[in-house]
């Protein structure tokens, strides 16, 4: 009878399909699994599919190739933490309220208003979930861990991303039953500027490097040489990562894992490398909050090879991926959601919003007061709480150069009006959590965040 029920239900499904059906019914594919890489630090001009003029990133523009291309991807904070908080709740900042890697005042990610993560959504819906992380802004005591089965984290500061992709490679190796979330963080980009021997002499030419960085105001008041050598050991990083992005690739592949499933690569922000008197992140210029994000969905989806053009937000991920596999998530975690559906046939985004911290930085570098920042179209609009409001256009000043307020006073005054509308949303605030142990403050100290 079990025969029959199932020959029978084979014959429906034919019907349904409307095709012919020559054969037995090809076994039916479960819920995909999803593959979400995060590259820490990573600027999105330093990638071959984005453009870039060295060869840094062969895996990741072959990825580019079998998925769809997000020329415009946003995040909205550029620091660790809170960027990934966005990223796994698809919330702002404003809503989930954690805004740095806070030493002094430790946050970390608790489920305040009733927030939960992409990974607690997905193991309700069945899913085996783990994570493979790099640095110490993301472990455990972030709470980041939130959600994950299984949760695979340094023991030092930071890892470089050979470490991370052989504990991946070996977890996936074992064969966790399907469908599969899987988290990797790479931290290779971030300070400090460090390629491992092998990758140390890739791109060593200074001329080029100092005239694409001039173009784009670097240095600053930092010496040139300096700035240059950083920018040529960062693009070793981002090969060596990448690279290694390519064997975490293969092992997918050869385990059968990779046509099915969708894969996201994505960073949490950028780094200044000499633009704007600044070489970290934590800004809201293009160069700390433009993202590289490809997504490539399952190959029965198709879209391989697509670029889109329109304004993406980090928040936009997880919605995208829910439209995109159907995925079979709680209608409470669905109206969780603040993104939108990035891969919509209309475009479903015309704003996205960013802020950015306040730290008692050298005051020549680090204007005082809180930063806010709204793009729209080829506008962009600064809101500083300590100091004059900017306005940029950025078809014909893409990298922020040229403050052009006061010769456009209607759009900045539109702009404003909106940008108070997203800052007067109710916002969500996180109760300071117990001190950091002792270890991870020093981690977080060494990796530079004396925050
Ligand atoms: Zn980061």
């Amino acid at each position: 009878v079990p025969v029959l029920r199932s020959h029978s239900r084979a014959l429906a499904a034919c019907l349904l399909a409307l095709v012919a059906c020559g054969g037995p019914e090809p076994p039916r594919a479960g819920p995909p699994s999803i593959v979400l890489i995060t590259a820490d630090t990573l600027r999105q001009d330093r990638l071959g599919a984005y453009g870039y003029f060295r060869d840094t990133s062969p895996a990741l523009d072959r990825l580019a190739e079998e998925g769809v291309l997000f020329e415009r991807a946003l995040t909205p904070i550029s620091v660790t933490l809170p960027a990934h908080v966005s990223l796994m709740t698809s919330t702002l900042p404003l809503r989930h309220g954690i805004k740095g890697n806070l030493i002094d005042a430790h946050q970390r990610f608790e489920g305040t208003g009733g927030l939960r993560t992409f990974a607690q959504m997905l193991r309700d819906a069945g899913y085996t979930t783990a994570a493979f992380i790099s640095a110490a802004p993301v472990k455990r005591h972030s709470g980041l861990n939130t959600g994950f089965d299984h949760f695979d984290e340094p023991e030092a500061s930071e890892r470089r991303a050979d470490a991370t992709t052989a504990r991946a490679v070996a977890w996936l190796e074992n064969g966790p039953p399907s469908p599969l979330l899987l988290w990797v963080h790479y931290f290779d980009p971030h300070k400090p500027y460090d390629p491992p021997e092998s990758h140390a002499g890739l791109f060593s030419d200074t001329g080029e490097i100092a005239r694409y960085m001039r173009a784009r105001g670097a240095p600053g008041p930092f010496e040139a040489e300096r700035i240059w050598r950083d920018n040529n050991h960062y693009d070793a990083e981002v090969r060596f990562m990448s690279d290694q992005i390519g064997v975490l690739f293969d092992t997918l592949r050869d385990l059968g894992i990779w046509e099915n499933a969708a894969v996201v690569f994505v960073s949490d922000h950028g780094e200044g490398l000499g633009q704007h008197a600044w070489i970290g992140h934590g800004t809201v210029y293009n160069e700390t909050i433009l993202l590289p994000l490809i997504i490539k969905l399952p190959a029965a989806l198709g879209r391989a090879g697509e670029r889109h053009p329109n304004l993406t937000s980090l928040i936009d991920v997880v919605p995208t991926l829910a439209v995109a596999l159907d995925l079979p998530l709680r209608d409470e975690d669905r109206a969780q959601l603040d993104g939108v559906d990035a891969l919509a046939a209309e475009p479903q985004r015309t704003q996205a919003y960013a802020e950015r911290v306040e730290k008692q930085f050298d005051p020549r570098l680090w204007s005082p007061g809180r930063k806010y920042a709204l793009t729209e179209g080829s506008w962009k609009y600064f809101h500083l709480t300590e100091g004059r409001d900017q306005l940029f256009d950025l078809a014909n000043d893409p990298f922020e150069l040229r403050d052009v307020f006061i010769s456009n006073p209607d759009v900045a005054r539109r702009m404003r009006e909106q940008l108070f509308a997203i800052l007067a949303s109710p916002t969500g605030t996180v109760p300071d959590a117990p001190p950091l142990p002792d270890a991870i403050r020093r981690q977080l100290e060494e990796l530079g965040y004396l925050e």
